[in-house]
């Protein structure tokens, strides 16, 4: 489909939308918490509409210092529940 790109107010550029981005649920260690891209409380530089911090992307990128210590990944791994969802 067309029309994916739309001027995003607030965030200074263009954006893509939610489905083209594959934004969706969380469920590991990567959501828009501790993505670079994310811009609290509820919206992404590169995707539009509402984001939550619990949601993720394709566009995904993790910001600097936020990486996830050892115990948050096996218990991930371990449940399949995001350790950085609310
Ligand atoms: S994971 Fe995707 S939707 Fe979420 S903040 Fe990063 S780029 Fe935006």
């Amino acid at each position: 489909m067309g029309g994916v790109i739309t001027a995003g107010p607030g965030a200074g550029g263009p954006k893509v939308s939610q489905d083209v981005a594959n934004y969706r649920p969380a469920t590991g260690n990567d959501s828009c918490s501790v993505c670079k891209h994310f811009l609290p409380p509820d919206a992404c530089e590169l995707v539009d509409g509402m984001i939550s911090p619990g949601g993720v992307s394709d566009l995904f990128e993790r910001a600097a210092g936020t990486a996830p210590d050892a115990q948050s990944v096996l218990d991930a791994f371990m449940t399949g529940v995001s350790p950085n969802a609310t």
